[in-house]
């Protein structure tokens, strides 16, 4: 199983921006902000991935958030190119070890089955848990560095966009004009998802390499572990930071990353 690629969803492989600069893990939130037709409503979701194609700006995934429907179009191990990277400017959609972009297929004000949206939190948000639970396979925590999208007074800071990891809306990134993807639901970082995730997580330790050890350091970063390196091996700076996280989570400080580990790992203070 490979979790570069979100299971059970549509796949269409496009060419990435590049490699990854490296540094905490981190997703960027988009709306797709088309104009509306005559009656509000949007254009069709395939006709909107077919432009985005087209024009190569692509996200990982374009997603619907009435139908949960999902297109990936990159592996999380790539850069995607639906930010604005001007020159001389901080890295966009390649900072990170990974930078995971998604695209809803929402504009304000569009109306679906008769009812008008104004804002991304009022549509049902079907599939979210599951994209959530997928970045947070890939280190990504639970956590706006620089607070909850809204429409107006988003901080830019270059500072908070390059040292910390977590979930930044597009109006969150430097060097980059648009506002979207204004307010996203509070609740998207509850639910039972710890229990759902332990029976998928392997339990893992020194020597042990792969995929499940990035997600590893890539917590380890977001938990101010700046030494250990993003590299899919369980090193000896890895196992190191690893007991210090679970003396501080309270549990045995073993440096083997299981069933009482993970959780301490997933939770932002
Ligand atoms: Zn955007």
């Amino acid at each position: 199983m490979t979790s570069m690629w979100m299971s059970g969803i549509a796949r269409s492989a496009q060419r990435n921006g590049g490699s990854m600069a490296g540094g905490p893990p981190r997703a960027v939130w988009h709306i797709t902000w088309d104009a509306l037709d005559k009656h509000g409503r949007l254009p069709a979701f395939d006709n909107v991935a077919s432009y985005l194609r087209n024009v190569g700006y692509c996200p990982h995934l374009m997603w619907d958030p009435w139908s949960g429907r999902i297109v990936q179009f990159y592996g999380a191990e790539e850069s995607a190119r639906a930010l604005e990277h001007p020159p001389g400017g901080v890295e966009t959609n390649r900072m990170g070890s990974r930078c995971i972009q998604v695209e809803a297929w929402f504009s304000p004000g569009c109306v679906v089955n008769g009812k008008t949206y104004a804002t991304l939190a009022d549509t049902p948000c079907k599939g979210l848990e599951d994209i959530v639970a997928w970045m947070r396979t890939l280190g990504i925590p639970d956590v706006w560095p620089s607070g909850r999208p809204q429409w107006s007074g988003n901080s830019r800071s270059a500072a908070t966009w390059r040292g910390k990891a977590g979930h930044y809306g597009h109006c969150h990134v430097p060097g980059n004009s648009h506002g979207d993807p204004g307010p996203m639901p509070s609740g998207m970082f509850a639910g039972g998802w710890q229990e759902a995730m332990m029976g998928k997580l392997p339990t893992l330790g020194k020597g042990d390499t792969g995929e499940h050890v990035e997600s590893v350091q890539g917590l380890l970063l977001a938990r101010s572990h700046p030494e250990v390196h993003v590299n899919g091996h369980f090193d000896d700076v890895t196992e190191t930071a690893v007991k210090a996280v679970q003396k501080w989570g309270g549990v045995a400080a073993d440096g083997i990353v299981g069933p009482d580990t993970w959780p301490v790992l997933l939770r932002v203070k």
